[in-house]
């Protein structure tokens, strides 16, 4: 059986960036954009505001949506800027974050800290799966690439020897904490269509 999952994000690179992770992993099933309402995220976890958006592409579209929230959680920070990544400067320009974040661990030893995902799949019918995946590693103390986008150039994954904006697609794509969600939540996907 096939199907139609609409994917509730306005960002196309993050359309383009899910298509390529999960490939065929969700079976015949085909992922649409979303271009509803956008909902106010004002919830306090990741999988909270993850359902938010979901709901809202749900109720909108009367189709099964995906949807994730993200950020990065450094350990030194207790966590911050975690679910508020996007706007921790108050800019959402990616550079102003990146100094923010570089200016509060100046001077800092203890740089661990991990991206972090929850991909929410919720349908019609009112059923929600929520999948959270992280990525571990530490900050660096500049900038370093120029691929990727968010905090990508000051984030070394445990499991790479580059900043996370100096790999390819692909190998982000096979080590990330989207890619982990989401990888995590396809089956859960294609059970509920019978793919
Ligand atoms: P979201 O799109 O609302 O989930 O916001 C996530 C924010 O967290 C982004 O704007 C980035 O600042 C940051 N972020 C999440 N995932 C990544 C990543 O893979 N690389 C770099 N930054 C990320």
């Amino acid at each position: 059986m096939t199907g139609t999952v609409v994917l509730a994000t306005h960002n196309q690179g993050k359309v383009v960036e899910l298509r390529e992770i999960l490939g065929d992993a969700l079976g015949g099933v085909a992922l649409e954009a979303y271009d509803g309402p956008e909902p106010v995220e004002d919830g306090d976890t990741y999988a909270a505001n993850a359902l938010i958006k979901a709901r809202a592409a749900v109720a909108h579209t009367g189709l099964p949506a995906l949807a994730d929230d993200s950020g990065i959680a450094v350990d030194v920070l207790g966590g911050a800027p975690g679910i508020h990544s996007a706007r921790y400067a108050g800019t959402r320009v990616d550079a102003d974050n990146i100094a923010l974040l570089l200016s509060r661990l100046e001077g800092v030893v203890e740089r661990t800290a991990a991206f972090v995902c929850a991909a929410a799949f919720v349908t019609p019918d009112g059923t929600e799966h929520v999948v959270e995946a992280v990525w571990n590693g530490e900050v660096t103390t500049e900038p370093i690439g120029d691929g990727g986008h968010g905090y990508d150039p000051v984030f070394r994954p445990d499991d790479a020897d580059r900043t996370s904006a100096e790999l390819t697609r692909e190998e982000k794509n096979a080590l990330s904490h989207r890619a982990k969600a989401f990888r995590g939540i396809a089956p859960i996907v294609r059970e509920y269509f019978g793919a």
